[in-house]
């Protein structure tokens, strides 16, 4: 029977999400303790730690099937070695995110990437950042480096960076200027674009309709609210995502009724605060665990 092999980071940012998600689509590994594998107990899918700079190639060359990685090292790699092709990117994800943006030192006058036309750039992207700026008619002279770019621009060896960028605090800490964001990045599952088995494609079918009803599920909110009768409609329109909701007659309370909805979008407390706004009281979001439409 076919198996199929997931790579994900072993340790670092990416780490705990990857392996959560695929534990929330009922996948059990048989973890050994320092080694590379886990084997897949109750499903046939194992694991691959490795360091997520390995994940494209390791797809690219075959070692395993899927993998779990940010979309700024795919990208990358699929330039520099395969002419920006060679993986497919079968699902974002909701974690990982992060952008690559260009930043100067905090005296630089520039105020685009523009202003770098025959700049000193540095970066652990070279072929992504050369790539994007070529996109904005800018030919940058790039200083690969493969950590601390930060520190290039103040040891004079570069004139700015592109470099991920989430809070902002590192670049804050050395005197960089954020100047203009060039890609945003999350996580996302990727398979190589190499054709499967049946068996493995029909396995892999598997895999993302769990996956699917995990990744609706983790958006998804049940909301439980007290209302004025007269305002249900209203109250149903402030609902991101909801179709249908049951309503309820609440005992000994005639002209409010209990009402129940799934929202199937993000529900922020500004839309809390119009519900409120509009009468509703009581108001309790609950996560949703799983679901199959
Ligand atoms: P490894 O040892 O596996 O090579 P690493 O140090 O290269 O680890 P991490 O720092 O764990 O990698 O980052 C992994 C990924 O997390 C990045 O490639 C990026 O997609 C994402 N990420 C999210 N936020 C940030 C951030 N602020 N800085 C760097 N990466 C981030
Ligand atoms: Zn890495």
């Amino acid at each position: 029977m076919s198996r199929i092999r997931v790579a994900i980071q072993k340790s670092g940012r990416l780490s705990e999400s990857s392996l959560g998600l695929l534990q929330s689509c009922g996948l059990r590994f048989a973890k050994s303790k320092d080694k590379l594998f886990w084997y897949g107990q109750d499903f046939p899918v194992d694991l691959l730690l490795v360091r997520d700079d390995d994940i494209p190639r390791l797809l690219l060359d075959g070692v395993c099937e899927l993998g779990i990685v940010g979309q700024n090292i795919a990208r990358e790699v699929m330039l520099e070695r395969n002419g920006g092709s060679g993986l497919e990117e079968l699902r974002p994800l909701q974690f990982g995110g992060c952008r690559l943006s260009l930043a100067v030192p905090e005296a630089s006058t520039a105020s685009s990437a523009k202003d770098l036309d025959g700049a000193r750039i540095a970066t652990s992207y070279p072929a992504l950042t050369r790539a994007l700026l070529e996109e904005q008619g800018v030919s940058a002279r790039i200083v690969e480096l493969s950590g601390s770019v930060e520190i290039a621009p103040g040891l004079g060896t570069a004139d700015a960076i592109s470099d991920l960028v989430s809070t902002g605090t590192t670049l804050r800490a050395n005197h960089l200027r954020e100047l203009q964001e060039l890609f945003r990045s999350t996580a996302a599952l990727y398979r190589s674009a190499a054709p499967m088995s049946e068996e493995s494609s029909t396995l892999l079918d598997r895999l993302l309709a769990r996956l699917d009803g995990v990744l609706q599920a983790q958006e998804c909110k049940y909301v439980m609210l007290h209302a004025p009768r007269d305002q249900v409609d209203t109250i149903t329109a402030l609902l991101p995502g909801a179709e249908h909701p049951s309503v309820m007659e609440l005992e000994g309370t005639p002209g409010r009724v209990a009402l129940h909805a799934v929202c199937r979008e993000t529900l922020f407390w500004e839309h809390l605060e119009a519900l409120k706004g509009a009468g509703a009281t009581a108001i309790l979001v609950l996560p949703v665990e799983k679901m199959l439409a």
